[in-house]
């Protein structure tokens, strides 16, 4: 495979899970952003993009520390994705989403910002782990991306805003800011109810 041919694969698999999280209304309207390493450079989805209209040939490309190189301005939470590949050497691909549980969640009062959600399921242990939650800043805050950095986890919920997750794939990615909003969703169904989270010896056993 040369490398166009990795280029045009990376693009066509970033404009697919992007309307996957679309069509499944895991991030509406013009919201939430996918970013992937392709060889030197960053491609990520476009200013003012929605995820289910992306077109391969109309993606953005950025070099590592921001410069916009090619394809249409960049989104302007790229911020976000730069920090994260920055701080996170393994970290290949960036997803982030407005999910409507997730975001909610983060409404609450009391809760844990070390670890936001409770680890009700096996799939969210494995996809997710921790889940620092990062205080409210308005979109375009510069200081957005150090503060993601500073949570220290490839997955972070923001304050009254969305989830990001780095991971070495752009599936990776899109399976863990997924994992985080049906947890969320779980979380909240179960809220009025007598319940509990899977114990720790039961959380750890999957982490090993
Ligand atoms: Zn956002």
């Amino acid at each position: 495979m040369t490398n166009d041919d990795t280029a045009d694969s990376a693009r066509a698999g970033l404009v697919e899970l992007g309307r996957a999280l679309y069509d499944r209304g895991i991030t509406p309207g013009r919201t939430g952003n996918l970013s992937q390493v392709v060889g030197e450079h960053i491609i990520v989805t476009p200013t003012n993009s929605c995820l289910g209209r992306l077109h391969p040939g109309q993606l953005s490309v950025v070099a590592r520390d921001g410069t916009h190189l090619d394809g249409p301005p960049p989104s302007k939470e790229a911020v976000l994705h730069l920090a994260l590949y920055e701080s996170r050497p393994d970290a290949r691909a960036v997803a982030h989403v407005h999910s409507t549980h997730a975001v909610a969640y983060t409404c609450l009062d009391d809760l844990d910002p070390t670890d936001v959600l409770p680890p009700l399921t096996a799939y969210y242990v494995m996809r997710v782990g921790r889940l620092p939650l990062v205080g409210y800043l308005r979109p375009g805050d510069p200081g957005l991306g150090a503060a993601v950095v500073a949570a220290g986890s490839p997955c972070v919920l923001l304050a009254h805003h969305g989830s990001v997750a780095a991971a070495t794939t752009l599936e990776a990615a899109v399976d863990a800011v997924e994992e985080i909003e049906e947890t969320a969703r779980i979380a909240l169904l179960l809220r009025p109810h007598p319940h509990h989270p899977l114990s720790p010896a039961q959380a750890d056993a999957l982490r090993s």
